[in-house]
C-alpha cells in the first residue's frame, strides 16, 4: 500500500510540523516533509496497487508515533472494577489470583482481543504484555494469535514465579521459554515478540532469574519485572535478602542492563537510583496504577535527569482501569509536577517522549516510536477539531492536556490500517462487547465473586 496524507500536523522527534505531508509505502513511512507533497511523490504514489485512496486530505489531525505500552495485563479487561479501595497485597488475593486462576482458553482470547481493542482506541500501537497466565502453552499462544490476527505490534514477557503462590518448577519456566523463542520470537514479519518476564523479586528464586536472563539475552530479547512497587515489597526483599534492596540484589545477580526493565520504580533508595542509571536500565512508569493503588510517586523527573529511560505505561485493566494511553500521558505530566512540586517539570515533549521514544528505547528498537522516512509505519492520527482542543495554541500541549483516547481517529499498524474514522476495522467491536459481558460474568461466579 502507498498512501499520502496531507494537511496534517506532524509530531517529528523533536520538532512539530504545523502543515506537512506523510508517505507511507508498505510497512514504513517513506516520506514526510512540511507543506505540499512534492509531485515526484504523488506519482510515484499512482503507480503503486492502491487499496485506499492514495492522498487523503488530513486536515485538523495531528500524526504521532504510534504510543507503547510498556506494561499491561490485557487478560485483566475481565478485572475491572475490583482494585478501588484495596492494597495491593489485598487485591491480589482476594481477587486477582481467583479470577486468572478461572479463566477458560475463550475468556483469554476475548478479554485480550477486548484489550486490544481498548489500546488501540487508547492510541498504542506496541503493547508489552506481561502476560501471569502462563500455565499451559495454549494460553500464553492464545494471546500471541490474537495479536497476530488482530493486526497489534505485540511484547509478550512470560510472567513466571517458582516461589510462593502460582508458583512453577524452573524446568518447566525453562522449557515454556525456550518453546515461545523459537516458535514466536521475531514473528509475524517482527511484530511479534517474546520477553522474559519473572512477575516481582519476592515471588522468583535467584538462580531461576539468572538462567532466564541469560536464556534471554542469547535470544536478544529482554527481561521485565514488577520492582519496587510497594514499599510492603522492599521490605520482603530486604528480610529475605540480608538487606539488600531488590535493585541492589538484581544488580549482584548481574540482572540489570539496558534489556531490563524495571516496572514501577516507585520506592527506590538513592543507591538504587545510581545503579539503575549506571546500568542503562529502564523504569516502566504507570501513574495511574500507582495513584488507583496508593502505591505512591514515581520519582521519574529525577530519574530522567540522572539519565534513566523511562518508558510510560497502563498497567492491567484491573489497577488502572483503562489502556488509554493518551491519559497516561497527562497523568504522568501532573504527577510528575506534583511529586517535585515544580511547575516546569514533565513538560509535553518529554511526556511524548516518554510515551513513545522511552518505550521504543526499553525494547531495544529504533524503527518505531518515532516518525521519520525508513521507520516503521507506526502511527496515530488525532482528530484535534474538538470543543475540548480548540482553539489550540500549541499542539504538544494540547495533545497531553486537552486530549483522550476518544481523539484517536487512525491507526496505523506496520502499515495497515486497523482503525480509521474512529471505526476499529479488524473486529465486529458491537459483537465483541457483547460476548465480553455474558463471559466476565460466568467468570466471576466461577472464581466465586460475588457481583454487585
Ligand atoms: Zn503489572
Amino acid at each position: 500500500m502507498s498512501l499520502i496524507l496531507r494537511n496534517l500536523a506532524i509530531a517529528l522527534p523533536a520538532a512539530l510540523i504545523s502543515n506537512g505531508y506523510l508517505m507511507i509505502d508498505g510497512n514504513r513511512i517513506a516520506a514526510i516533509g512540511a507543506g505540499n507533497p512534492p509531485q515526484t511523490l504523488i506519482a510515484q504514489s499512482l503507480g503503486a496497487t492502491l487499496q485506499y485512496p492514495h492522498i487523503v486530505d488530513a486536515s485538523h489531525k495531528l500524526a504521532i508515533p504510534g504510543l507503547i505500552n510498556a506494561h499491561t495485563h490485557l487478560e485483566q479487561t475481565f478485572m475491572r472494577g475490583y482494585s478501588a479501595g484495596r492494597s495491593l497485597l489485598d487485591w491480589l488475593h482476594g481477587y486477582i489470583w481467583k479470577l486468572q486462576a478461572a479463566m477458560s482458553l475463550d475468556d483469554i482470547r476475548l478479554a485480550c482481543t477486548l484489550g486490544m481493542v481498548e489500546a488501540l482506541r487508547g492510541g498504542a500501537t506496541t503493547i508489552l504484555q506481561h502476560f501471569k497466565l502462563p500455565y499451559t502453552h495454549e494460553h500464553s499462544d492464545a494471546v500471541l494469535q490474537t495479536a497476530e490476527r488482530l493486526g497489534v505490534r505485540l511484547v509478550l514477557a512470560r510472567g513466571w514465579a517458582d516461589q510462593g503462590v502460582n508458583a512453577e518448577s524452573p524446568a518447566s519456566i525453562l522449557a515454556d521459554l525456550e518453546r515461545l523463542f523459537s516458535q514466536w520470537h521475531n514473528g509475524a514479519g517482527g511484530r511479534i515478540s517474546i520477553a522474559n518476564g519473572p512477575l516481582a523479586p519476592w515471588r522468583c528464586s535467584a538462580d531461576t532469574l539468572q538462567r532466564t536472563t541469560g536464556l534471554a539475552r542469547r535470544h536478544d530479547a529482554v527481561t521485565h519485572c514488577h520492582m519496587n512497587e510497594t514499599q510492603a515489597e522492599v521490605a520482603m526483599t530486604v528480610a529475605a535478602q540480608a538487606g539488600q534492596r531488590p535493585v541492589e540484589w538484581f544488580a549482584s545477580l548481574g540482572l540489570l542492563g539496558k534489556d531490563f526493565h524495571a516496572v514501577h520504580g516507585v520506592w527506590l533508595s538513592e543507591r538504587e537510583r545510581e545503579l539503575l542509571a549506571q546500568h542503562g536500565t529502564t523504569v516502566t512508569h504507570c501513574p495511574a496504577a500507582n495513584m488507583i493503588l496508593a502505591s505512591g510517586m514515581a520519582p521519574v523527573p529525577g530519574l530522567l535527569a540522572q539519565g534513566v529511560n523511562v518508558a510510560l505505561a497502563t498497567d492491567g485493566p484491573a489497577s488502572n482501569d483503562g489502556q488509554d494511553m493518551i491519559e497516561m500521558m497527562r497523568l504522568a505530566a501532573y504527577l510528575g509536577r506534583v511529586s517535585t512540586l515544580d511547575e516546569q517539570a514533565m513538560p509535553p515533549r518529554q511526556v511524548l517522549d516518554m510515551a513513545t521514544a522511552g518505550g521504543a528505547r526499553a525494547l531495544q528498537r529504533t524503527d518505531i516510536g518515532r516518525l521519520e522516512a525508513g521507520a516503521k509505519a507506526d502511527l496515530v492520527l488525532l482528530d484535534m477539531n474538538a470543543a475540548h482542543i480548540q482553539p489550540a495554541g500549541n499542539l504538544l500541549s494540547a495533545l497531553v492536556y486537552n486530549a483522550c483516547g476518544s481523539d484517536v481517529d487512525t491507526v496505523f499498524v506496520n502499515g495497515r490500517i486497523l482503525m480509521a474514522d474512529k471505526q476499529v476495522k479488524v473486529v465486529d467491536e458491537d459483537a465483541l462487547l457483547d460476548e465480553c459481558r455474558e463471559r466476565a460474568a460466568h467468570l466471576a461466579r466461577r472464581a466465586g465473586i460475588p457481583l454487585d
